[in-house]
């Protein structure tokens, strides 16, 4: 048994979308409730599980908010035990103690009532006290699902969902690549992946494009008065372009990765140096290194999946001065050189690849 998750967006209606927003309201107003019992509790030394809480709200509940008899009780009571895990974290040491959550902070609640009570049919969800709602795409996982969360991303609403799945499902994958063979993999900001036998995975053309939308949301941001109304909407600009990117990003990565998983029967890859990338590229902001990090992580977990071994260089290896015909290595190598010229052995080799090539997994 295996979990898998899958994000997906839905398609609903006016009315699930204002009934997805009260609920998400509801999850909120009940974490809150029982966040300052827990208070009240722990300055009496005593120590509220979320059962005593869940109980001491559904005590009040309709008296207080007797707007919640319409909605799913399922909300509220997971706000509750989301709740009672996050304190036991915090008794732990394991995060800060929870804070109250604000109307601005991202809206989402959990759906089902445990496993295996919320259904899904093809390319519809059926939430309790909504109703089927529609779905971009089909669940890609078969197996009991375990956990349903609703959130609003971007102005738009996705539903995430955790199966728990028969490892022989996903297993499967086309065969494609019969020859495989072991690669390198030298990851960057202008090409994301180049691998030792020749292919290349450069990232989306879009982001540029993206880009200056980005700073221009930016600029637009910077002109309004700090929490008035233009400035809300404004920030909301901006919240949307990042997403736009990142989304982009992310599905160029699974692309890249999942192809590069198919191919390679070994896989090796650099540790990345962020401080070192940092310093030195002019194109590395904080936003493009994490994500080359996230796409380290991905092609990480997709060969693991595989059984495919992955290796590491050391994070000291310097795989783009290293000459990949004879191991001559260069002291000095600039950034700005995209060819690599060997002194000893006289190789003229695409700079990238050459790295990719002394990556490779013997
Ligand atoms: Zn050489």
């Amino acid at each position: 048994m295996e979990r898998r998750s899958q994000q997906i967006e839905l398609n609903p209606n006016n009315k699930q979308s204002t009934l997805m927003s009260q609920h998400a309201g509801y999850a909120r107003v009940a974490f809150n409730f029982g966040l300052s019992s827990f208070k009240v509790g722990l300055d009496n030394d005593e120590w509220r599980t979320y059962v005593d809480i869940k109980r001491e709200f559904n005590a009040v509940k309709h008296d207080a908010f007797d707007w919640c008899k319409e909605l799913s009780q399922n909300a509220s009571k997971n706000a509750i035990h989301n709740l009672g895990d996050a304190v036991t974290r915090w008794k732990k040491g394991q995060n800060s103690f929870p804070v109250y959550k604000k109307r601005s902070d991202k809206i989402s609640y959990q759906a089902d009532n445990g496993t295996g009570t919320v259904e899904v049919h093809k390319n519809r969800i059926n939430l309790p006290k909504i109703g089927w709602v529609r779905m971009r795409e089909e669940l890609r996982y078969k197996g009991r699902i375990s956990k349903v969360v609703v959130s609003k991303r971007n102005n738009r609403w996705c539903v995430s969902i955790l199966i728990d799945c028969d490892i022989s499902n996903f297993n499967y994958q086309p065969p494609l690549f019969d020859n495989k063979a072991p690669m390198g993999i030298d990851v960057g900001i202008n090409t994301l992946a180049t691998c030792s036998n020749g292919d290349t995975y450069d990232n989306p053309r879009p982001l540029r494009r993206y880009e200056r939308k980005l700073a221009r949301a930016n600029r637009a941001l910077s002109r309004k008065i700090k929490g008035s109304q233009n400035w809300q909407k404004a920030k909301a600009v901006l919240s949307g372009v990042h997403d736009r990117i990142a989304c982009i990003r992310e599905d160029a990565h699974h692309q890249a990765s999942i192809r590069i998983v198919r191919k390679a029967s070994a896989i090796g890859i650099e540790t990345l140096n962020i401080s070192g990338l940092l310093k030195n590229r002019k194109l590395a902001k904080a936003l493009s290194d994490s994500a080359l990090s996230r796409f380290l992580t991905m092609l990480k977990y997709k060969a693991d999946r595989r059984g495919i071994p992955i290796t590491e260089a050391d994070q000291f290896f310097a795989s783009s001065k290293i000459c990949s015909n004879c191991g001559h290595k260069k002291k000095d190598l600039g950034l700005s050189d995209r060819q690599y010229h060997c002194s000893e052995c006289g190789l003229d080799i695409d700079r990238d690849l050459n790295a990719a090539i002394n990556l490779c997994p013997a």
